[in-house]
């Protein structure tokens, strides 16, 4: 078998003419932002793409797409740097061929003001790695009551907010933010969740509940969620933006993608492992399982697999929640909730979408780049010629062990499995990454 030396030599090469530019030969360009899904040769000089050309030899097998967007990501720091640091977090980002992460706000201190985010912002910035979007909290302390300066926010250029960790509890605050953002083309981005019925429970409710003997969560204390922020939004009669993150429940997506079609500006996403597992994985495997909301039955699982797949979902997002060895190494219904997922995104996004929902790789790599953009309001990543380098060249094929994370944490139940498909170079606007190593 061609090693990944052998792949590399064979598929780039420098311009005898030139030798500041590389050409990517044979390469498939999945590019969402423009549709295009072909073989292609792409040159590239310094940090910007030259030229994109019908390809002049055969195909490599290489995929080359946008660097991805995780609307979803805990990055820990402030606070709990014993989990992940911005630096971790990010180099684990890069490797996992994500450029930009949403950061979620429940730090300690949470990231309620615009002097701290701007700060963590700066610092994670300065890093060279990908980049942070920052979504603050909705509420002062994340505490669900009163809504922090969001204008003030906005004017450095932020408009998403969250208090992922918990709903946003109040009625009237929520209708508020909503209001609020709605006027600078913000959105609220709501971690669906019923808290008093959710409370004290670590595992689905139904056969995992029943196997483990540890309190469950229903579904009804997701979607009853969702029913509710649709209903404000609803009687806010407003063009404002609700987002619904890590839906686990068919119930719920099929209440956000009918508040959609009712003409609401509504959108979602679901998390990989939410597609990939069943509560099987947390029977089997514990706590390195626990996550919330819960891994569910298999009949939702494969609910939610047709459902994005026919188009009803609106973006895939890890939720990468890193936590110490010590946070996880407890009884099931005490350990942390949470599992990392910035690496194992692409493969198994790519994996269960593609083999057991049919999806193209165009479409799925879709969910993962111009979708999430248009969620967070940042541009969208494309790959053409003159733009700065925002790339990845993966593998679909190479198989490889999850054995080693950039990650601080490696609390997954995807930990020691064989994965296909892997990130093999990382443009972001220089070459950051190559062949398992920073550049
Ligand atoms: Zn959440």
């Amino acid at each position: 078998m061609e090693d990944l030396q052998q792949i590399m030599e064979r598929t780039t090469r420098t311009d005898p003419m030139n030798n500041t530019m590389e050409i990517l030969q044979g390469v498939r360009l999945l590019n969402p932002f423009s549709a295009f899904d072909g073989v292609v040769d792409v040159a590239i000089e310094e940090d910007s793409v030259k030229w994109i050309r019908e390809a002049s030899g055969e195909p490599s097998g290489l995929w080359l797409f946008p660097g991805l967007i995780d609307m979803h990501v805990h990055l820990r720091t402030p606070g709990y740097e014993e989990a992940e640091t911005l630096e971790t977090g990010l180099r684990a980002a890069v490797a996992g061929g994500v450029t930009r992460v949403g950061m979620m706000p429940n730090t300690s201190p949470v990231l309620d003001t615009a002097e701290l985010v701007l700060a963590v912002r700066t610092k994670g910035n300065s890093l060279g790695l990908a980049e942070i979007e920052p979504i603050p909290c909705v509420t002062v302390g994340r505490a669900g009551e009163t809504c922090t300066d969001l204008e003030d926010f906005a004017d450095s250029g932020i408009s998403c907010f969250s208090d992922d960790g918990s709903p946003v509890e109040s009625n009237k605050a929520l209708q508020e933010a909503l209001r609020r953002v709605s006027l600078f083309n913000g959105v609220v981005i709501e971690h669906p969740e019923v808290t008093s019925m959710a409370a004290g429970g670590a595992v689905n409710q139904g056969r995992a509940s029943t196997e483990t003997g540890v309190k469950g969560i229903a579904e009804s204390a997701e979607y009853l969620d969702v029913k509710r922020c649709v209903d404000i939004l609803r009687d806010s009669e407003s063009e404002a933006r609700l987002h619904l993150t890590h839906l686990s429940s068919p119930e719920s997506v099929q209440l956000a993608y009918d508040a959609a079609c009712e003409g609401l500006n509504v959108t979602c996403d679901v998390t990989p492992h939410h597609l990939s597992l069943n509560e099987e994985a947390v029977i089997t495997l514990g706590a390195t399982a626990k996550m919330n909301p819960p891994l569910r039955s298999e009949k939702s699982r494969k609910a939610l697999v047709n459902m994005v797949s026919r188009g009803m979902v609106t973006a895939i997002a890890s939720d990468h929640a890193p936590h110490s060895k010590a946070a996880k190494e407890m009884p099931l219904a005490t350990a942390a909730f949470g599992i990392t997922g910035l690496e194992t995104l692409l493969s198994l996004t790519l994996d269960v979408l593609g083999r057991e929902g049919g999806m193209s790789p165009l479409d799925i790599i879709r969910l993962l780049t111009t979708a999430p953009a248009a969620i967070l309001n940042i541009p969208s990543p494309e790959i053409a010629s003159g733009k700065k380098l925002n790339m990845v060249l993966f593998d679909p094929e190479e198989k490889w062990v999850y054995s080693s994370s950039y990650s601080r944490s490696s609390n997954s139940p995807f930990f020691g499995e064989v994965l296909t498909g892997r990130v093999l170079r990382v443009w972001f606007p220089e070459e950051l990454y190559r062949e398992g190593e920073f550049v």
